[in-house]
This record gives C-alpha cells, sequence and structure tokens, in this order.
C-alpha cells in the first residue's frame, strides 16, 4: 500500500490534502462540463500528483467524486497510451486499475467512458504538453476557450494570457496576419488566467460624448467607438451603447487612512434567531461617505451589527482602492420581527448589500429605480475587498451568495494574490455547493447582492445563531 512518506509531503496535513483535493475536484469539473475533452487529460505529472491526493483524501475519510476518479483513471490510460506509442508500439494498455483505486476499500464504480467499449484504445487528438509552470501558482495542462471581442487582435489575446501570438495562430491553426472574428472563439494554454471580459450596456444620459464615457468607463476612445459602429458621430439622450470592460485587480489606496472608531449607542439590542427575533431599539445605519443607504427606513440593526457593518466596508475601502459605490439595502425594521419576502431579517443581524460594479456602470438614480447590479456588471475583484473587509472584522458568521457567483469571487481572490489558506478559510467553493466550510457559502436567489450575518453582539443576551 502507498502510503509510504516520500509520496506525502503535506505539511499542515489535513488542510493541504483538502486543498490539493479540491484543485483536482476542480479539473474534474471543469474536465467534465466540457463534455469530457480529451484534450483536458492530465499529463502522467499530474496523475501521479492526484493519485497521491486522492489516497492523503482517504486517510481522512474524503472521498474523491466519480468523476475525479474518472477523470485520473482516463488520463492515466492516455498517458500509457502515449508511452506506448513512443516505445514503438508496445501498447502497455491492459484493462489495469490503477494502483491508487486499489487501496481504497469500497467506493464508487470505475466510470471509465473514455475508454471505447470493445476493448479498443483511446486515441489522442493533441497531445497533451506540459505546462510552462507560473512563478506564483501552479499551472496545470489545462486548455481555456477565448471569446473575440470586437476589434481585440491576436496580440492582445495572447498578452492576455501570456503566450506568444505565434502559439494562438498556431494552436488554433489561423494566420496570424488576418484579423479576427468577434464572437469566434480561441483555445489557448494560458500561463495567465485574467478573468474575462465583460460586457456591460449603457443608456446615454443628457450630457454625456464620446469622450466623457471614454473616461468614466476608462475604455478609449477608438474602442468606444468601435464596440458602438452604429452610434452616430454625437450621442442621443436615451441611446443604447455596448461597452466591454477587462476587469482588473483593483491596487491598494495611496494612503492607508486609519479606521475611524465607530462606536454608536449601544442600547440597540438583538433578541432571538435571524428567523424568529426582534430588535430592540433599533439603531438605524447612519448616513456615510462609506455607502448609499437604499431604503433608510428598513435599515435598523443592533448596535453591534451597525457598527461592524460600517467597520467593514471601511476596512474594504482601507485595504483596495474602489473608486465606486457600496449599497446597502434591507436590514431589519425599527423593531424587528417578521420582514417579507425576506425569511430572516428579524433580528437586526442580516444585511443586504449589492454587489458592488465595474468603473463607470453605477448610476445615481439606479437607487430610486432600484436597478440591483446584474451579474455582468459586477466588480469580482471590488467583491472580494467587500466580503475580506467584513470578514476581517471578526463578527461575520456567513455571508451568502449563489454559487456560481462565488466561483468568480474565488477567481479574483486567486488572482489578486491571496493565499490558498486565506481562500479555503473564507470561501465554500471549491467545495461542493452543500458542503460546510467557509464563511461565505452558497444560497440560492443571492444574485445581486451578498447577504451579510452578523454574529450576536457580546450584549445581546437572549440572541441565538
Ligand atoms: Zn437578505
Amino acid at each position: 500500500m502507498p502510503t509510504g512518506g516520500k509520496l506525502i509531503r503535506f505539511g499542515g496535513p489535513d488542510r493541504e490534502t483538502r486543498e490539493e483535493l479540491a484543485r483536482f475536484e476542480y479539473l474534474a469539473r471543469q474536465w467534465h462540463d466540457r463534455g469530457r475533452s480529451r484534450r483536458m487529460l492530465l499529463p502522467a505529472r499530474l496523475v501521479r500528483r492526484g493519485g497521491e491526493a486522492v489516497a492523503a483524501g482517504r486517510r481522512l475519510d474524503v472521498a474523491p467524486s466519480p468523476r475525479l476518479v474518472a477523470l485520473l483513471d482516463a488520463s492515466a490510460r492516455a498517458s500509457r497510451w502515449r508511452r506506448g506509442l513512443a516505445a514503438g508500439g508496445a501498447v502497455l494498455v491492459v484493462a489495469a486499475v490503477p494502483w491508487w483505486l486499489t487501496t481504497r476499500e469500497a467506493g464508487p464504480a470505475l466510470a471509465v467512458d473514455e475508454a471505447p467499449a470493445g476493448g479498443g484504445l483511446p486515441t489522442i487528438e493533441t497531445p497533451v504538453e506540459e505546462p510552462v509552470p507560473s512563478p506564483s501558482r501552479p499551472v496545470f495542462a489545462e486548455w481555456v476557450e477565448h471569446r473575440v471581442i470586437p476589434v481585440e487582435t491576436l496580440r492582445d489575446v495572447a498578452e492576455r494570457y501570456g503566450v506568444s501570438p505565434g502559439l494562438v495562430a498556431k494552436w488554433n491553426g489561423i494566420d496570424p496576419e488576418a484579423p479576427l472574428a468577434p464572437g469566434g472563439t480561441l483555445r489557448i494554454k494560458p500561463n495567465a488566467r485574467p478573468l474575462p471580459q465583460q460586457q456591460v450596456e449603457y443608456e446615454v444620459e443628457r450630457g454625456d460624448t464620446w469622450r466623457s464615457l471614454s473616461e468614466r468607463f476608462g475604455v478609449s476612445l477608438s474602442k468606444l467607438r468601435a464596440y458602438n459602429p452604429d452610434g452616430g458621430k454625437t450621442l442621443r439622450t436615451g441611446q443604447q451603447l455596448v461597452v466591454w470592460l477587462d476587469p482588473k485587480p483593483h491596487p491598494p489606496p495611496s494612503e492607508r487612512k486609519p479606521i475611524p472608531d465607530f462606536s454608536p449607542r449601544a442600547d440597540a439590542l438583538s433578541h432571538g434567531s435571524p428567523n424568529g427575533g426582534w430588535l430592540e431599539n433599533g439603531l438605524q445605519l447612519p448616513q456615510s461617505s462609506l455607502y448609499r443607504r437604499r431604503k433608510p427606513n428598513l435599515m435598523f440593526g443592533s448596535s453591534h451589527t451597525i457598527r461592524h457593518l460600517m467597520r467593514g466596508i471601511a476596512l474594504f475601502r482601507r485595504d483596495m482602492f474602489f473608486d465606486g459605490v457600496v449599497v446597502v439595502m434591507d436590514i431589519s425594521r425599527r423593531k424587528g420581527g417578521s420582514f417579507p419576502p425576506h425569511k430572516s431579517h428579524q433580528a437586526g443581524r442580516d444585511v443586504d448589500v449589492w454587489l458592488p460594479t465595474l468603473k463607470g456602470v453605477y448610476k445615481q438614480n439606479h437607487l430610486g429605480k432600484d436597478r440591483k447590479p446584474q451579474p455582468n456588471e459586477v466588480d469580482w475583484y471590488a467583491t472580494w475587498g467587500l466580503v475580506k473587509g467584513l470578514v476581517d472584522t471578526g463578527e461575520i458568521k456567513f455571508i451568502f451568495i449563489e454559487y456560481d457567483l462565488m466561483a468568480k469571487i474565488y477567481h479574483a481572490a486567486a488572482l489578486s494574490g491571496v493565499p490558498e489558506s486565506t481562500l479555503h478559510e473564507v470561501i465554500q467553493w471549491p467545495r461542493p455547493k452543500f458542503a460546510m466550510g467557509g464563511i461565505l457559502r452558497h444560497s440560492d436567489s443571492h444574485t445581486r447582492h451578498i447577504h451579510v450575518r452578523f454574529r450576536c453582539g457580546p450584549r445581546d443576551k437572549d440572541c441565538r445563531d
């Protein structure tokens, strides 16, 4: 049984094992979602590592998903097949059960749907190349599909993923000199994985000009015009424009301001549970330059909640330069209690906050129209910053958001250089949808806002989580 120390090099063993497994589960999900593409099979080196992770996981009673088992198995077969070819036709594909599967007592049935029926051999269309390791993060042999946006050049695309234009042309069998067709896709094996570009719609307001909108969105004038070829020479009020935004991590502010001491009156107390509690001496979220209030008469909380809500948003703005608006919406009624359509929000400890939007998207009248941000308008880097600021108060029980959106926050955080250990502590993803773990958790229908649940404060005597 291959449990020798030389195979397993996990330092803080539990967490690292779980993280390693989570990475492989992530690859398996991507592979599965792309129709179990042969192009996304793992190279031998990663098959070995995946096998080690699975074995280590079993010792912690963590079973791999059937699709991870299938990915490892299919990859192992494919690399044996390749090795067989390299050895001059001495094909070694026996219906061998890889060694890591022999070490388990019981588990899911082997789901080997890569191998054709009748004892045939899997065919490999494209050899899986060894990835170029990036200095900061492990790179897996994984293709991405890039959707070409208007006026994008081969050079733009290549730069985006940290590869040469020549390679992109080669991978896709295209003429490096010919312009790219917007809407088409390119297959790339990246060294860098930025978040995708986001298309937003904008309704022209009185006074807007091409130039002012170019500044508003931080997009060059020529690109803005190219995105809207029928936009006309001068803009008309009410005209609809399309803008492609390329989200980037936000730098820290130039000057790190101290956090003010938010000490509102202390007698607003939370009683009972979020789904069946009430609020004593409800405290209204005060006006502040940190955020906008959506409906002040529905924004009462416990002293503890209000204090740490303000603190969390201030921490976000201290640590990340976000030149946008944070919109706070429902908290609780003045006395708490039932607050339809919410199930919770009863005890002054639940706060809904709109997802922060990309530069230029937010308009003053969005508040009045209750025009919550669309998913394509959301600034995922800023959302991560907001989550982190709130979590850093130490007073957050949970933050809820829809699972798929959580993945975007995770990637934004990872691209911002947040260490795996922090990601694991804060974000449920890539654990499964209903797994325990993390403060940021899945909850259905949270697609336009995060729902933040604060802990009971020290004075909230009969408060229950
Ligand atoms: Zn809510």
